[in-house]
């Protein structure tokens, strides 16, 4: 065995650098916290390559004096705290004169800051924390941070970094939080030179909203404020029809720093419960400002763990506060209806089938038989054969009665549609065959930055669909065609849904999924809804086309289409036998 020996600086600071730096993101949220401390008002962040390649801060706070600028990658160098008493301070909040030091251990770093009372600035180049070039340099009062090539001298910690989409989404996500967080100050975010996010400094939470997220998402929240024993809740919540289907809208923070934490997701969690299905979450902007002796928020300080003093307390406030705020917009349900969630039905009014008429247009007479289900469907889904059933009639505007040998079936319309719909769309765009349909007047699109990035990524991918689409400059697209299928829906709105699903896959980090997606999407809002008279021209072909479907007992997002009940329980029931 060899000697004790002190490791080399070197290896120290890659240890050490890979507690605070496990990706791209961990070195965004330093830089910014950085430049936060430094007093700026503007803050301007640019990615390439998801942050592996190159992460630029620029700001215009403070700035570093030149005498200091290597002193800041010192490890526990810091302006923050000067005495003992600042202590405490410094376990609250985290100030522990690391980042920098961890940042340049794991990447090549440039630097060039200024102070206001200084005439020249400074510039700085450190590889893998060696300095390799310190020189005076114009520059603008603040301070521009550069760290390229993440990782470059640890191959194996590279390896284990994401596509850099998901890199990306996560730092777009933080940054949203920081926007969040401090309306006051301008925020602007590019990807590979393309503008994700703009954010000019504004007054409110409200309005950073609107800009971060746009009308749309802001016109489904209801405004929190609330003072709970110890403390204050403000922020937005989904009401209960505007659940999003991942929890990516979710954002906590604590006396203005960002969190995760589970007691805070839980509560949001219970809160809704009456109202959200399984796969269905609130968007939950929450903000919770509380003595920092209440809260230690320090347990993990890359993984934004906190520890409450009274945590059941914390919980019961959030619960209660959310429960308030959504009746005032809905009661409560009923007792009994509490053991169920709470199902919203589909309102929009468009009937594509109406339009359509007996024989919808452009159907194909012939649908190739599929190879059918592997598995046999229970009793209770199994189809009707083709041509040996009765349509009996409707229940309740939504529900298809047939008979056959068996007993009573009931058919839910708009899941039976959508499946119809869904698979024609399949084998349309296998056969890249998508029928198009001129607008008269073409529909004119207002996108988000974000939105904006992925339209123009993915305006191929639309036309593959059915639509012919311009991409303009200004946060605009023009749309000239769309596929026949929506003509009949309400086509707006329609696209925009197909858009905020594009933003959705991206933000889950799976892009890969996009057709399968969009067919989905598609086809459930082209679908007769339910609540929908319809003829008995319109069910018979419904049901027709249902058969000839290859998974015709569930939809393409695997709700049942069909229920059975057996002549036998009919019998059973009545006492028959
Ligand atoms: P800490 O933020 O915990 O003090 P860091 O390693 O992040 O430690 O930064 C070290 C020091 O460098 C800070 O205390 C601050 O004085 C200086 N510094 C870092 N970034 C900036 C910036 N953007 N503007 C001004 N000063 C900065
Ligand atoms: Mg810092």
């Amino acid at each position: 065995m060899g000697r004790i020996a002190l490791l080399p600086d070197e290896i120290v600071n890659k240890i050490a650098a890979g507690e605070i730096i496990e990706r791209p993101v961990s070195i965004v949220k330093e830089l910014i916290e950085n430049s936060l401390d430094a007093g700026s008002t503007e803050i301007r962040i640019d990615i390439e390559k998801g942050g592996k390649q190159l992460i630029r801060v620029s700001d215009d706070g403070c700035g570093i004096a030149s005498e200091e600028a290597q002193l800041a990658f010192e490890r526990h160098a810091t302006s923050k705290i000067q005495s003992s008493e600042d202590l405490h301070e410094i376990a609250t909040m985290g100030f522990r004169g690391e980042a920098l030091a961890s940042i340049a251990a794991v990447s090549q770093v440039q630097i060039r800051t200024r102070r206001e009372e200084e005439a020249a600035g400074t510039s700085l180049y450190l590889v893998g924390g060696k300095v390799q070039n310190h020189q005076p340099a114009a520059a603008p009062r603040g301070t521009l941070f550069e760290s390229r090539n993440l990782f470059f001298n640890t191959p194996a910690r590279k390896k284990f970094l994401k596509s850099d989409g998901t890199e990306a989404s996560a730092i777009t996500h933080m940054v949203h939080a920081f926007a969040m967080a401090h309306p006051e100050i301008s925020f602007f975010l590019h990807h590979d030179q393309r503008e994700v996010l703009r954010c000019p400094r504004t007054a409110t939470l409200r309005e950073r909203i609107f800009q971060i997220f746009g009308a749309e998402l802001l016109d489904q929240l209801l405004e929190l404020n609330e003072s709970l024993y110890h403390f204050q809740l403000t922020g937005f919540i989904s009401n209960t029809g505007a659940l999003k289907s991942n929890k990516n809208y979710q954002y906590f923070f604590i006396n203005r720093r960002m969190v995760k934490d589970k007691v805070l997701a839980n509560s949001v969690y219970v809160a809704y419960r009456v109202y959200a299905q399984t796969g269905q979450y609130p968007v939950a902007f929450l903000f919770l400002e509380m003595p920092p002796s209440m809260v230690d928020v320090n347990v993990h300080p890359a993984k934004y763990e906190v520890r409450f003093l009274q945590q059941s307390l914390v919980q019961k406030g959030i619960i209660d506060a959310i429960q308030k705020a959504l009746n005032v917009v809905r009661p409560l349900p009923s007792f009994q209806l509490q053991q169920t969630p709470y199902i919203p039905r589909y309102s929009a009014p468009e009937l594509n089938l109406q339009n359509t008429g007996a024989q919808p247009a452009g159907f194909p007479e012939e649908m190739p038989a599929g190879p059918g289900l592997s598995m046999p469907a229970p009793a209770f889904r199994k189809m009707p054969e083709p041509g040996e059933y009765k349509i009996v009639g409707h229940y309740d505007n939504t529900y298809i009665v047939l008979s056959d040998e068996g007993g009573l079936i009931l058919v839910d319309q708009h899941v039976a549609h959508e499946r119809v719909l869904y698979e024609q769309l399949l084998q349309r765009q296998e056969r890249q065959e998508m029928r198009r349909q001129n607008l008269l007047i073409p529909l004119v699109l207002e996108l988000n930055p974000a939105q904006m990035m992925l339209m123009e990524d993915y305006a191929d991918r639309f036309q593959e669909l059915g639509f012919d689409l311009e991409i303009f400059g200004n946060g605009s697209v023009i749309i000239r065609e769309i596929p026949e299928l929506l003509v009949d829906a309400n086509y707006s709105a329609a696209i925009q849904r197909l858009v905020n699903d594009l933003e959705r896959l991206y933000r889950d980090g799976v892009l890969e999924s996009f057709a399968e997606e969009m067919r989905k999407s598609m086809s459930c809002q082209a679908a007769v809804k339910i609540n929908m008279p319809l003829t008995r021209e319109k069910m018979e072909w419904l049901i027709a086309e249902l058969l000839k479907t290859n998974t015709p007992q569930v939809c393409p997002h695997g709700r049942p289409i069909i229920l059975r009940i057996s002549h036998y329980e009919i019998e059973k029931n009545f006492k028959r036998i």
